[in-house]
């Protein structure tokens, strides 16, 4: 890949001596959508955590933006990145988790504006602007008043996604935004990620549990195993014609379960 937004060589990550990532190898386009999928602990939210700058690897080298992420140019030597070196490169990125985590005290919209304004210094009245527009992106414009306890998990992970928006990344990074979610709440934040990553213009990692989604969006799917990319592909080959057993052994899992969940509901 010739002008990668992110760029993973070599990376690894132990957290004292359980090694989680065991070289990592990965490019993403700038407008690429990748789904990252694997068993639980297999280490999909530390890969993601660590381009969030939330995480610094044990060893190897991140780059985003071309720039490399925990290094910079000083005087012509390479030395590590300092708080405004991590600063700027995290501001090209937006990550959604799990878990919400909106301010309980602001309203909807104040929430989407906070970090524009106290982090990026911008003016009050544009972010103003940008969060009204993006709150009407995510199909909110009539709650920007009310508080997250006010709301419903889809609302609130709606306004998650708002929130990251108005900063205005070049990478959006989705964590399973949906696995705390009733069932029936699933479906509009879906359909949220769907709408942007039709937008097109930027470079979107989804960690998910959902397959249909993932290869209704994805232009390709990671199989994350145990610290290392096991397979990756586009969805249509690496969902329906699997070539790893390892990856087989999870889908079938996967499909158990699910039918299983079917049986139960239906
Ligand atoms: P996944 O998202 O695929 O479920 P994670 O990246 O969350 O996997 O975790 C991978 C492994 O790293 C797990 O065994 C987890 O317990 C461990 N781990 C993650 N973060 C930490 C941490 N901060 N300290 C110690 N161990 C961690
Ligand atoms: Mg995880």
């Amino acid at each position: 890949m010739s002008n990668p937004i992110v760029k993973y060589e070599n990376v690894y990550k132990s957290f004292g001596d359980v090694n989680v990532l065991k070289g990592i190898n990965l490019s993403i386009g700038p407008t690429e959508k990748v789904a990252l999928i694997g068993p639980s602990g297999s280490g999909k939210t530390t890969i993601i955590r660590m381009l969030m700058t939330l995480e610094q690897p044990t060893s190897g080298t991140i780059y985003v933006n071309h720039k490399n992420l925990w290094q910079m140019r000083k005087n012509d030597k390479l030395v590590t990145a300092n708080e405004a070196h991590l600063r700027s490169i995290r501001g090209d990125i937006g990550m959604v988790f799990q878990h919400f985590n909106l301010f309980p005290h602001m309203t909807i919209l104040e929430n989407c504006m906070s970090a524009p304004i106290h982090v990026k210094k911008e003016k009050e009245e544009v972010v103003r602007e940008r969060s009204l527009e993006m709150l009407d992106k995510v199909g909110l414009s009539d709650k920007v008043d009310l508080y997250p306890s006010q709301l419903s998990g889809g609302q609130k992970q709606r306004v998650a996604m708002a929130r990251a928006l108005v900063m205005r990344p070049k990478i959006m990074l989705f964590d399973e935004v949906t696995s705390a979610l009733d069932p029936e709440l699933v479906g509009e934040v879906l359909e949220v990620i769907r709408e942007l990553a039709e937008e097109g213009n930027m470079a979107m990692i989804l960690v998910t549990h959902e397959m249909d989604f993932a290869k209704d969006i994805a232009d390709r799917i990671l199989f994350l195993n145990d610290g290392v990319i096991e397979a990756e592909g586009p969805p249509s080959l690496m969902l329906n014609n699997p070539k790893s057993e390892r990856l087989k052994a999870f889908l079938s899992r996967f499909t158990n379960h699910h039918q299983a969940q079917t049986l139960i509901t239906s």
